[in-house]
């Protein structure tokens, strides 16, 4: 047992620096440990806090009581409550506040009961109540102790990763006898608890076995097995073309990993949460999954953070809030498609998942696997450098050859779709095969002009043009949702006549429909997807074979494999690289080659259509040639050349309100204050700005932004600590502060 604490340390969830200490009373020193929550006063207020652990020799006096414990189970480990500090420490972010982030909201939402003056334990849940049976991690073989009929229950209770008694009883009769005998052994685990909300309970899995590994993959596993059997903290970098066997590569590592006792934390970009990857998770292993994903309600994320702390799921996989999981014991953390923007939230807590994969396979002294098709131009300069060790596997499996690009120079062209890509179409259409035609860009034309005095219609609330969308019949602006009747009037000079300008995937679907009117076009982006399900619906649309062509935006470059895809045609290629934004080359540069790589996966060797302005751009030019190598050489050069990260690390402030000269007087003093300090500190800087924001005016406030490059980390770090103690910032103005920012608009 833990030694009872007296005075403890408590993180709040407040915008406030510290942490706080408060005294146990008597009654309570039995159950206040780390890693529970606690009901505290502060000020005239009740507050849950996060106990972190004791506090010794505090010598403050009037210590305050704290009133209640709000957990039976502890929240955390004191080693995640390391990791937790370690990250609010990074990200330059109240501790309390990086824990409130890291819980499931299901529970936050029982806190704020809590601070009614109704405190509810994690067991105390008011839903409705079963007894559910699942398995308590991904079991090898059966044994031979139960009879015939626990054996086949087993079977479905592994099938089904987690059923009711109730659905057993309805399958097999009376079974009691057969469920205890199976908890017995072991091999089943019961609980009784609120309703599971099982996300994927529509699905049918089959069992899949691991693959016989080719040359390249088992050179990837035995040096990752190897760091496993050591239980030592190593970082990969798993450098494979789409369809050269990663995810094989995962699955082996994985079970490597369970059969030494270890588990896994598998960390995805949200858009790669599609059946066909956790689907494949779940035919190897069985139960003892947990999915965390955006698309669970609360209850569901609820339990499934539940199941993992209580140790029943033993490989976790889910977006870049899984990086918080309450799993213990991890052997090997994977994060596929490293290279992905979505790892890195936005708002809030600005972390990054895939780099605080490596913090805590660190503390945890795990391995971590990075892997992707086109690496982040980091990776690439980490595995030069021997930080990150290199694993490559440079070919698709069975060999398959890679797709063969054309590109098509679009420069004073008013078509939408090419000579080139419409016969490509017409002969893959009339061959029975499938084509995917990519554009990043949703809606129907980009935007509308007025043709009697040439203004763009624009959002009055932020500084972007709005897209039009035909079929809803509204301009559109993409950032705060402000929407008019299209094509209306124009809003400055009142003009009837508005014409469109640029093309999005609406416009570019109804293009396709009148070069192939009997073809069947599915059309993938955010408007068409918004629905539960639909994402799914589309897709399997394609891998059955009821549809044709398959129209969308960067939703459909990755992840997926469609077999019968044998044309890729790209639209504009470069939409992405028009961004204000030093990543700009490297972003198209890699969704280039994702929409490349969904070509020829089958039997058929693809081919793929490049439309751009410029073809000779390197990123477009590398991306078409398969030279990655090409591409990164001549990145790395430009970010050297540039002082932008990987060769120096990054502050973003983002100022911003309702009053454009407070913003702008703010960001003035903001600016003084960071260059006083540099010099007091003597710290290695640059200060650059304040500077509109590339978007300067977003749902009606003003932005200006800071941006700070260090030559290393400690100054950097050093000058933001200093900044945050003398900071004094008026109430009508919001500074944000990014650390290694991912999107500078
Ligand atoms: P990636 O994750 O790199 O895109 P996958 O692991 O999905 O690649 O592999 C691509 C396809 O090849 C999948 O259908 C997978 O089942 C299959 N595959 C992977 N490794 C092997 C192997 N060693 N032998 C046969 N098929 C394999
Ligand atoms: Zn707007």
């Amino acid at each position: 047992m833990t030694d009872p604490l007296h005075i403890i340390e408590v993180a709040i969830p407040l915008f406030l620096d510290k942490t706080f200490h408060y005294l146990v009373p008597e009654r309570l020193q039995e159950v206040a440990l780390t890693g529970r929550r606690a009901l505290v006063p502060f000020g005239n207020r009740k507050l849950t806090g996060y106990i972190l652990g004791g506090a010794t020799g505090t010598d403050i006096p009037n210590l305050k009581e704290i009133i209640e414990v709000l957990d039976r189970e502890p929240l955390w480990t004191s080693g995640e409550l390391e990791f937790f500090r370690w990250t609010a420490s990074y990200y330059q972010h109240p501790l309390g506040e990086v824990l409130r982030t890291a819980l499931p909201a299901g529970i936050n939402i029982q806190t704020r009961k809590g601070v009614s003056g109704e405190p509810e334990t994690l067991t105390g849940g008011k839903t409705a109540r079963q007894e559910r049976f699942y398995l308590p991690g991904p079991v090898a073989e059966p044994p031979r102790q139960p009879g015939a009929k626990a054996l086949e229950i087993l079977a479905v209770i592994r099938e089904a990763g987690d059923i009711s008694a109730a659905e057993l009883r309805k399958r097999f009769g009376a079974c009691s006898p057969q469920l205890k005998r199976l908890c017995e052994l072991g091999l089943s685990t019961s609980e009784e608890r609120e309703v599971y909300r099982d996300p994927f309970k529509d699905r049918t899995v089959t069992r899949d076995v691991p693959r016989q590994l080719h040359t390249h993959q088992k050179g990837a596993l035995d040096a990752i097995a190897a760091v496993l059997d050591l239980r030592q903290f190593k970082p990969f970098l798993l450098y494979g073309v789409t369809g050269s066997g990663k995810t094989e590569v995962y699955l082996q590592a994985i079970s490597h990993s369970l059969e030494l006792g270890k588990n896994a934390l598998v960390l995805v970009p949200e858009i790669a949460l599609t059946p066909q990857l956790t689907g494949r998770f779940q035919a190897r292993f069985g139960g003892g999954i947990a999915i965390l994903h955006s698309g669970l309600s609360d209850g569901e994320r609820y339990d499934e953070w539940r199941r993992i702390r209580r140790g029943l799921a033993r490989i976790v996989i889910g977006a870049r809030s899984a990086i918080f999981a309450p799993l213990d014991k991890i052997g090997i953390i994977i994060v596929d498609e490293e290279h992905e923007a979505s790892f890195k939230q936005s708002d809030g807590l600005r972390y990054n998942a895939r780099d605080l994969a490596l913090v805590r396979g660190r503390m945890e002294r795990a391995c971590v696997v990075l892997g992707s098709a086109t690496p982040s131009v980091t990776s690439i300069h980490a595995a030069g450098l021997g930080r990150l060790t290199l694993l490559e596997l440079p070919e698709r499996v069975e060999n398959r050859p890679m797709p063969i690009v054309e590109r098509v120079g679009m420069k004073g062209s008013k078509e939408t779709i090419s000579a080139a890509l419409s016969s490509c179409l017409t002969e893959t259409y009339e061959q029975g095969q499938q084509a995917i035609v990519f554009l990043n860009r949703r809606g129907f034309a980009t935007f509308l002009v007025c043709a009697e005095c040439g203004k763009a219609l624009t959002c009055p609330n932020c500084s972007v043009t709005l897209t039009y969308h035909r079929q809803r019949g509204e301009s559109l602006c993409h950032y705060c949702d402000y929407a008019v009747p299209a094509p209306g009037t124009c809003p400055s000079c009142g003009g009837t006549s508005l014409g469109e300008l640029g093309a999005g995937t609406e416009k570019l679907e109804q293009n396709l429909k009148e070069l192939l009117p009997a073809a069947r076009i599915l059309r993938m982006d955010s408007d068409t997807t918004s629905g539960k399900g639909s994402h799914e619906r589309l897709l399997a649309r394609m891998n059955d074979g009821s549809a044709d062509i398959l129209v969308g935006t960067q939703m459909i470059a990755k992840g997926h494999d469609f077999p019968e895809v044998t044309l890729v045609g790209v639209v504009n290629a470069e939409a992405s690289l028009g961004m204000p934004d030093f990543r700009a080359a490297e972003r198209t540069f890699q969704l280039l080659s994702q929409v490349i790589g969904r070509a020829g996966r089958g039997e058929t060797p693809g081919r793929v259509v490049v439309q751009a302005l410029d073809t000779e751009h390197y990123a477009i030019r590398s991306a078409a040639e398969h030279d990655a190598a090409g591409f990164y050489r001549q990145e790395l050069e430009f970010r050297q050349e540039a002082g932008y990260p990987p060769f120096s690390f990054l502050a973003a402030f983002a100022i911003s309100g309702l009053s454009e000269q407070t913003v702008s007087e703010q960001a003035d003093k903001t600016a003084r204050l960071l260059t006083q300090i540099k010099s007091e500190l003597k710290v290695r800087v640059e200060i650059l700005g304040p500077a509109p924001s590339p978007i300067y005016r977003l749902r009606n406030r003003f932005r200006r932004q800071i941006l700070l490059k260090g030559i290393n980390r400690s100054d950097l770090h050093r000058l933001l600590t200093s900044w945050r103690q003398q900071a004094e910032i008026v109430s009508t103005v919001r500074i944000s502060v990014d650390i290694d920012p991912v999107d500078l608009m």
